[in-house]
């Protein structure tokens, strides 16, 4: 039978492998395996010719029982709902991963910004944050960018709910400009946090970083920033790098610099100069000592698991690899550094955004990246142990701590009425 690439499915598949080593009851697997909350929006966006488009958004708030709900706005053509509960469900284990106070959600557009002009995305984006404005807010839930959204989507998106009530409310978004209450390190976060993940893990594998070469699959906010503080704060040798048009490889090394002035110049990785052009098919099966995967989800699979070379994988994207594909990984060896906590830095330094959002009162860029390395290490330094004793792999065992912590929550509040 080939593989169920349903995004939800599999994340329920994963919930239900961490629920069997916690010995959890059908009751709470039930409840730990739905949704709390879906909505769906129908809009219309006035286009820049005059003509009137409907677009289909979602906000899918998986579960609040450790605290409000959190998680990004993705704008791509492929949304679905499926997709956007499995992307909830993953922020609500991530947040429950970090220790951080809060549930997970997740939102979607139904669109391709890159055929859109910026007027035309601003007003989509004003239209749909006050469409779901009735289930947001710094107390209920709190949108941040993802795939294709960045600062000045979160710009819109505050001044469009600040507008609604009548004064600015900074916290009902992360990831805005520093001007309007964004933090110092959040553009650089999920990035910054992988490598800091990365660099506890190569500690207790043995590995040298600075003798290590990278593959790096995506080049948006968290791939190009990552592909770079491998490089730079690592030592990392990065060899191959890839986006939406294709992939280079040069097996002496890519200058990162240089890489980030082609992709700005250009739109695309492709054609800079001295490398080799590559298939994103073929950057994944690259024999390296890291592998990042950090575009979207089911690029690791059953087809393709068992021709990964690479030692480490650190997934930068949320859902890279499908749970046939885990037990491909695991089998062979190759220790999988799982989204959950590889990118958890992004909602993390978005915790931190919130936290000085409502004490009116600002950190430092030194201040936030210590906080971050400390919670990035202690939550691999506390998933490893598990992962060791049950002999299982590290998605399972940052499942299993996970979960625990929601259910604890769940049972000590009580089931109401
Ligand atoms: N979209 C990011 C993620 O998938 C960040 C979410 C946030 O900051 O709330 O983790």
């Amino acid at each position: 039978m080939p593989e169920n690439l349903d995004q939800f499915e599999i994340a329920v598949a994963q919930v239900r492998k961490s629920a069997e080593i916690l010995k959890l009851d059908s009751g709470m697997v039930e409840i730990l395996s739905k949704p709390k909350r879906e909505l769906t929006v129908n809009f219309p966006v006035r286009m820049d010719d005059g003509s009137v488009k409907v677009f289909t958004g979602y906000r899918v708030q998986y579960n609040y029982s450790r605290g409000p709900c959190k998680g990004g706005v993705r704008f791509h053509p492929n949304v679905t709902l499926n997709e956007v509960r499995a992307l909830a469900a993953w922020m609500t284990w991530k947040t429950s991963v970090m220790n951080l106070p809060y549930g997970g959600a997740k939102g979607g557009v139904i669109v391709d910004p890159k055929k859109m002009s910026r007027n035309e995305l601003e007003r989509l984006t004003r239209r749909y944050t006050s469409e779901i404005s009735i289930i947001i807010g710094p107390e209920k839930d709190i949108p941040a960018p993802d795939v294709y959204t960045d600062s000045q989507t979160m710009a819109w998106m505050m001044d469009t709910f600040s507008m609604i009530k009548g004064y600015s409310v900074p916290g009902v978004v992360t990831g805005k400009p520093l001007s309007i209450g964004g933090s110092e390190g959040r553009s650089e976060a999920t990035a910054r946090g992988a490598m800091y993940v990365a660099r506890a893990a190569a500690k207790t594998q043995g590995m040298d970083t600075k003798k290590a070469t990278v593959a790096v699959q995506g080049f948006g906010n968290a791939g190009s920033i990552g592909a770079r503080l491998f490089s730079e704060e690592l030592g990392s040798k990065v060899v191959a790098v890839s986006d939406s048009k294709g992939g280079i490889y040069n097996k002496n090394g890519l200058d990162m610099r240089k890489l980030l002035d082609h992709k700005a110049k250009t739109g695309s990785v492709i054609n800079f100069t001295g490398s080799k052009a590559i298939s994103n098919e073929e950057l994944l099966q690259l024999d390296v000592d890291m592998l990042v995967p950090a575009a979207l989800e089911n690029q690791i699979t059953e087809k393709n698991a068992s021709s990964i070379k690479a030692k480490m994988i650190i997934e930068e994207a949320n859902g890279p690899t499908t749970p046939k594909a885990d037990e491909i990984l695991h089998k062979n060896g190759v220790f999988l550094l799982p989204d959950v906590l590889a990118n958890a830095g992004g909602v993390t330094v978005s915790y931190f955004e919130w936290v000085q959002d409502i004490q009116s009162y600002f950190w430092s860029l030194e201040e936030v990246n210590q906080r971050l390395e400390t919670l990035m290490s202690k939550a691999y330094n506390d998933i490893l142990p598990i992962a060791r004793k049950e002999n299982i792999d590290m998605r399972t065992a940052a499942y299993v701590y996970a979960v625990k912590k929601v259910v604890d929550a769940h049972r000590i509040r009580g089931l109401w009425p």
